[in-house]
């Protein structure tokens, strides 16, 4: 069993971290300090090739979710710089993967133009009224009318609302009750008449993401935009993706927040030891700690991302879970004991550990939260399905 990074990718791994130091990190507090879109990060992203990472190669991409262990271990390395960043960068790495997957080749070609050129697109499921941990129902309905359908309802938590070029709203057609058959993805340009959005973003954590309610009243998308068969959205091979790719990107705060406070804890010097901090017991005790969770929890992630390459998003769907889990819950665990280690500069809005701390938080109640995933991976188990045990 050998669940590495496959050499294809080897490249984007090391860029990535580049990235991360060398572009990513220094935006990162101005961020999240200011509330403000990282666009300038999607800017270098689009100039180094990375935005279109995920189409598939005769349209310009590298087809990173074939492999889906490397494609994580790309978010994790840029988590270490952004979190902000990393998150947006998955919606829209993977929302463009499933477009070219579920649309016809003429919608491929055609976004996939759009992703070449900077485009910028967001995928709108959430819905206030309803929720993710249970069964999806949808408020917001497509009719159709001659030649396009007519979009209404509201949104929440839709990242890069008023930021992103192209919305891709999760609706279902009126007429029919049944989601598995209903559910389709249409695409909008963000100007098209009809959108509203409620900018009520105002979270201690992600704060880059722009993440406000939208409100749809009569927006018209064409027929060629509405995309896939209805239910695609939620099949087996393209739903898990989203929640796989975040616990890569929440465990990445946890990344950055260890390299931060170990480099730290070996240049900071007290009187009258005069030794670096990381060599008292109590603190390398604790970096241990922290490393072996990074390690194990990451390991756990590049394992779920290689059994859905190899065996297919079903067979992985326990391992899926176990990795969100272990992520979300190791970021929180790492980023907090950092800010113990560094002491009174692990609470500075100047240095980056309680922003780290403060973005981890969200990978617990990010879809599937921590208890839904515990809830999934023990179902999986039980039931005897392919899951997380592997023989
Ligand atoms: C930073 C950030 C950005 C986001 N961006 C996007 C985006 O761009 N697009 C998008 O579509 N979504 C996005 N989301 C939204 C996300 O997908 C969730 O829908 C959102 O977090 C709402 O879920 P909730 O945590 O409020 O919990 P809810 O779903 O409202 O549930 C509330 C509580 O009830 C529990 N619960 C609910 N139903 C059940 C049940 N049946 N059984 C047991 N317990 C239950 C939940 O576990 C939770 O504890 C984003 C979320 C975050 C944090």
């Amino acid at each position: 069993m050998d669940f590495g990074v496959n050499p294809k990718y080897g490249d984007l791994i090391e860029r990535a971290k580049r990235y991360a130091k060398d572009m990513l990190a220094p935006r990162a507090q101005e961020y999240d300090r200011e509330e403000k879109f990282p666009r300038e990060n999607f800017a270098d992203l689009h100039r180094e090739g990375f935005t279109a990472l995920t189409l598939p190669e005769h349209l310009g991409g590298r087809d990173l979710y074939s492999d889906p262990a490397s494609y994580a271990t790309v978010l994790y390395e840029l988590s270490n710089g952004c979190t902000n960043t990393a998150m947006l960068f998955h919606m829209q790495s993977s929302i463009i993967h499933v477009l070219s997957l579920l649309g016809t080749e003429e919608q491929a070609v055609r976004y996939a133009r759009a992703v070449h050129d900077g485009k910028i697109f967001a995928s709108h499921a959430s819905e206030n009224t309803s929720s993710l941990h249970g069964k999806m129902v949808m408020d917001t309905h497509a009719r159709r009318a001659g030649d396009q359908y007519i979009v209404n309802g509201r949104k929440y938590f839709c990242s890069m609302a008023g930021e992103a070029d192209y919305y891709v709203l999760w609706c279902q057609m009126e007429d029919e009750e049944d989601l598995s058959k209903s559910l389709y993805l249409f695409v909008a340009p963000a100007d098209a008449p009809g959108f509203r959005i409620d900018r009520e973003w105002n979270s201690f954590a992600m704060q880059g993401t722009a993440s406000h309610s939208m409100i749809y009243e009569d927006v018209e998308v064409p027929e060629n935009d509405i995309v896939g068969e209805g239910g695609d959205p939620i099949r087996p091979d393209v739903l898990p993706k989203f929640g796989f790719g975040y616990s890569a990107v929440y465990l990445g705060a946890g990344g950055g927040a260890y390299d931060w406070v170990v480099d730290y804890a070996k240049n900071r010097r007290l009187q009258p030891d005069n030794v670096p901090i990381a060599t008292y017991p109590p603190i390398s005790r604790a970096i241990g700690e922290m490393k072996i969770a990074l390690d194990g929890a990451l390991l756990m992630v590049q394992r779920a991302g290689w059994l859905m390459g190899t065996r297919g998003a079903a067979a992985a769907y326990g391992a899926i879970n176990e990795a969100k889990y272990a992520a979300a819950e190791t970021a929180a665990m790492i980023t907090e004991k950092a800010i113990k280690i560094a002491g009174g500069p692990g609470l500075m809005r100047d240095f980056p550990l309680q922003r780290f701390h403060r973005d981890a938080r969200a990978g617990l109640i990010m879809p599937p939260n921590t208890e839904k995933c515990l809830e999934l991976a023990g179902k999986t188990l039980a039931e005897g399905k392919a899951g997380a045990l592997m023989t």
